[in-house]
C-alpha cells in the first residue's frame, strides 16, 4: 500500500495505531460503515500517534447517536448542527469526533452551507489540503483520492482542487497552508498557488481575531518558525496582521535562545515580531481578544515596562515568569546568552516573605489609612535594595526611623 521508500518513519502498520479495542466497537457500532479522515490517517502514515481521531460515516447524525448509544458509547452533541457528536468508548478510555459525510453547497469565505452526502469522495473534495483529504477504512485500506500520500512523500502542500476557488471560500486556508507547509513542505510552492496565496491575502480582514491567532499562534512556536515567519512575511501576509515593522532579527535570536533553553513560548514570540511595542501589543490583544492574563503577560514585556531591578527583585515583584521573560527579551536586544545563573534563579529561587505587615507599622506610630501602605513601600524598597539581608528586627528600627521623618508629631 505505501511504498517501502516512504521517507518519513513508518514503522508500524497504520491499523495498529488506530485500531484500538474501542475503534473496533465503533466500526462494529456502525456496520463497518465508516472510515478515519483527516490528520489521524496523515499523522499514521508518518508513523506518528495521532491526536484527535476524526471518523467519517454515512450514517445520519440521529443514527449515529443511536447506533453507537446502544453500543455504550456517551455521545456529546459538540456540532450536532454540522452533524458531528463525540463518542466516548464505554471504557471512558478513548473518544472519537464522528461526522456525517457532507458536501459544501455554498461558502462566503468564512462560513460554509453544507448537506450530508453518501459519497466519500465527495468529502474529501471539501477538505483543504490534499494530504488532509485521506481517509482510511477499518481493514487499513486507505483512500487517497488526490495523491495526497505522493505529495507527503514529496513535501508538496497542494490545495485539493484550484487554489484560488479553495482559498476564497474559506479565506483561513491562507494560514493553514503555511502551518502545513511548517510541517511538511520542502518544496517551493508552484506558481498558481503562490499567486493565489498572494491574490487573496485581504480576505483575511474578514476572519475572527480568534482564528487568525489559534492558527498563527501554532506556527509561531512550531518547527520551522523561522522559515515560515519569514515567507508569511515574504508575501506581506504577517503585516497585513500584526502591522509594521516585523523584528524579524530580533525573532530569530529569540527563537536560537528558547531553544537553548528548551522553553518556546508564544507570548515571547509575539512581543518580540511586534518590537515590544505597547500600543502594538494592546490592538493585537484587541484584534485576538486575549485575555487579560496573557494581555497582562505581555505589556510586562513592553519596551521601558518594568524598572531596572535586579533578578531576586524582578521574582519578588512580578514572579519568576516575568523575570524570565525578561531575561530573555534582555538577551535577545543585547545579541547574549542568557546567563544561566540568572537563569537558574528564576527556576529555583524561592522569594523570602516581607517580616513586616500592617500591623507593625500602625504600631510604630501611622495612623491607619493611606499612610500605612506608603511606609511599607518606602520599607519594602529599603528591605529589597539591602537584597532581602534585613531581619525583622532591623526592620522594625528602619520603621521607627521612617516614621519619626515621616510623622514627626508621633
Ligand atoms: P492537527 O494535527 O493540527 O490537528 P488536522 O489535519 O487534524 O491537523 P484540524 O484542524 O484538526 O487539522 O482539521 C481536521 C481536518 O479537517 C483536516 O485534516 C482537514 O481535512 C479538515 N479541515 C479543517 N479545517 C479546514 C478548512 N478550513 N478547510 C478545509 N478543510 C479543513
Ligand atoms: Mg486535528
Amino acid at each position: 500500500m505505501i511504498p517501502s521508500d516512504y521517507p518519513h518513519v513508518f514503522e508500524r502498520e497504520p491499523t495498529a495505531l488506530m485500531m484500538t479495542p474501542g475503534a473496533h466497537q465503533l466500526f462494529d457500532a456502525l456496520n463497518g460503515e465508516a472510515r478515519f479522515v483527516g490528520g489521524c490517517v496523515r499523522d499514521c502514515l508518518l508513523g506518528q500517534t495521532p491526536g484527535d481521531i476524526d471518523i467519517a460515516t454515512p450514517w445520519q447524525p440521529s443514527s449515529v447517536e443511536k447506533r453507537l448509544s446502544r453500543a455504550g458509547f456517551s455521545i456529546h452533541p459538540i456540532g450536532i448542527e454540522h452533524g458531528t457528536v463525540l463518542a466516548v468508548t464505554p471504557d471512558r478510555t478513548g473518544q472519537f469526533e464522528v461526522t456525517t459525510l457532507r458536501q459544501d453547497i455554498e461558502t462566503d469565505g468564512r462560513h460554509a452551507v453544507v448537506k450530508f452526502t453518501a459519497s466519500y469522495r465527495e468529502d474529501a473534495k471539501r477538505r483543504d489540503l490534499t494530504f488532509n483529504a485521506l481517509s482510511m477504512g477499518p481493514e487499513g485500506h486507505v483512500f487517497d483520492y488526490f495523491d495526497g500520500i505522493a505529495d507527503l512523500r514529496a513535501g508538496r502542500v497542494r490545495f485539493v482542487g484550484d487554489p484560488n476557488q479553495r482559498i476564497q471560500e474559506d479565506y483561513l486556508r491562507i494560514l493553514r497552508y503555511f502551518r502545513f507547509f511548517a510541517r511538511y513542505g520542502t518544496l517551493e510552492p508552484d506558481a498558481a498557488t503562490l499567486q493565489a496565496l498572494r491574490d487573496n491575502l485581504e480576505g483575511i480582514r474578514g476572519l475572527s481575531g480568534e482564528r487568525l491567532e489559534a492558527e498563527l499562534s501554532k506556527m509561531l512556536v512550531g518547527p520551522r518558525a523561522m522559515t515560515i515567519t519569514q515567507k508569511m512575511n515574504d508575501i506581506g501576509l504577517l503585516e497585513l496582521i500584526m502591522g509594521r515593522p516585523l523584528d524579524l532579527e530580533g525573532f530569530k535570536r529569540l527563537i536560537g535562545l528558547e531553544g537553548a533553553l528548551g522553553v518556546p513560548n508564544v507570548e515571547r514570540r509575539f512581543a518580540v515580531l511586534l518590537s515590544r511595542s505597547r500600543a502594538r501589543i494592546d490592538t493585537l490583544a484587541d484584534r485576538f481578544k486575549w485575555p487579560n492574563r496573557v494581555r497582562h503577560r505581555l505589556r510586562l514585556m513592553a519596551q521601558g515596562e518594568l524598572p531596572p531591578y535586579n533578578i531576586e527583585t524582578m521574582i519578588y515583584r512580578f514572579g519568576a515568569t516575568t523575570a524570565q521573560d525578561w531575561l530573555v527579551l534582555t538577551s535577545v536586544e543585547l545579541n547574549q546568552a542568557v546567563n544561566p545563573e540568572l537563569w537558574a534563579l528564576t527556576q529555583n529561587w524561592q522569594p523570602p516573605k516581607f517580616p513586616i505587615n500592617g500591623e507593625d507599622i500602625m504600631h510604630a506610630g501611622v495612623p491607619h489609612g493611606p499612610g500605612v501602605g506608603d511606609v511599607r513601600l518606602e520599607l519594602e524598597e529599603w528591605w529589597l535594595a539591602q537584597g532581602f539581608a534585613p531581619g525583622r528586627n532591623d526592620l522594625l528600627e528602619r520603621l521607627s526611623q521612617i516614621v519619626g521623618d515621616r510623622f514627626p508629631a508621633y
